[in-house]
């Protein structure tokens, strides 16, 4: 079985705490690895995790404040030193090129490493890949920030007792598959009745933003979703006004969105004890939670039940 997982390398927003490294994560998701958000630290962290710079498909950035992206050049740098045998992409907003550029060549080094860099300059802008799309959604914070998500596309598996029953074996599987039909004696016979839908899964990473559209857009049927609360309740007003979320607001948004697990991150140095973060989302969200530590796996959970064809 193909693995997907998320392996979180830090979970502290702002300013790093005796137990939280700065922001980091990783998705393992088949023969995709990618970083997003990569803080301080996060190259040190990754040597916990058994993936290496060499393991790497592609580098997501949400936006250009210093704990969600200056990581990047000890990360881009160990990718040279490393001899990625691979082309890296790597996405973040457009109008942050130029933090970009900078981050890139922040020290000397010898390049040899080959980046695809691939900037979101459009709310909505997908990205195909082989596992399914890559979707980029605006966010509402004072920088231009943009959340990601990872859909895959929903397949069909198909039934071989059904098509055993219908004496239907060999190129006419494939047939059938492929045009939807197959006419057999007289009888049309539709992919329907020998399959079931096997629901695509999906994946989602919103950073850093008040409530919006896009952080709906995102959540949306989320098998997995990382979410940043970096506050509480208490600090509601606070939150509005930097553009931010709580954890109730979080839990809220999986709860209405349909969120199977959701995982917050992205805490305030303020807060020492972190069952406050999940008492407060518990009040709203009924699915498996999780508060994120540093250097934990949370695997995306097992696909839906297909619905019967
Ligand atoms: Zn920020």
């Amino acid at each position: 079985m193909s693995m997907r997982e998320l392996v979180v390398l830090g979970t502290a927003s702002q300013a790093p705490t005796r137990q939280r490294n700065h922001n980091g994560y990783l998705l393992r998701w088949d023969d995709e690895v990618i970083l997003f958000d990569p803080g301080e630290g996060s190259q040190r962290q990754m040597l916990h995790t058994g993936i290496t710079a060499t393991d790497l498909t592609r580098i997501c950035v949400t936006h250009f404040h210093g704990d969600h992206c200056l990581g990047l050049p000890g990360m881009i740098q160990r990718l040279s030193l490393d001899r990625v045998p691979r082309p890296v992409a790597v996405h973040f907003p457009a109008g942050g090129a130029e933090y970009f550029a900078r981050l890139r060549h922040a020290s000397s080094f010898y390049e040899t490493a080959e980046l695809a860099v691939e900037p979101i300059d459009a709310d909505g802008q997908r990205i195909t890949l082989g596992i399914g799309t890559l979707e980029a959604r605006r966010l509402r914070h004072p920088i231009e920030t943009y959340g990601y998500r990872l859909v895959e596309p929903d397949g069909c598996r198909m039934l071989p007792e059904r098509l055993a029953a219908y004496g239907i074996a060999g190129p006419d599987v494939g047939r059938l598959l492929r045009d939807g039909h197959l006419d057999r004696d007289g009888r049309r016979i539709t992919r329907d009745e020998v399959s079931v839908t096997r629901p695509g899964q999906r994946f989602a990473f919103v950073m850093d933003t008040g409530l919006c559209d896009g952080v709906y857009a995102l959540a949306e049927h989320a098998d997995l979703l990382v979410i940043e609360s970096t506050f509480l309740e208490s600090e509601a007003a606070l939150a509005a006004e930097v553009g931010h979320l709580t954890a109730g607001q979080a839990a809220r948004v999986a709860a209405e969105s349909g969120v199977r697990t959701l995982v917050l991150t992205h805490f305030s140095q303020r807060y020492a004890d972190p069952r406050r973060f999940h008492d407060e989302a518990r009040e709203h969200f009924t699915g498996d939670l999780v508060i994120a530590e540093d250097l934990l796996t949370v695997p995306v959970p097992p696909r839906r039940v297909p619905s019967p064809g």
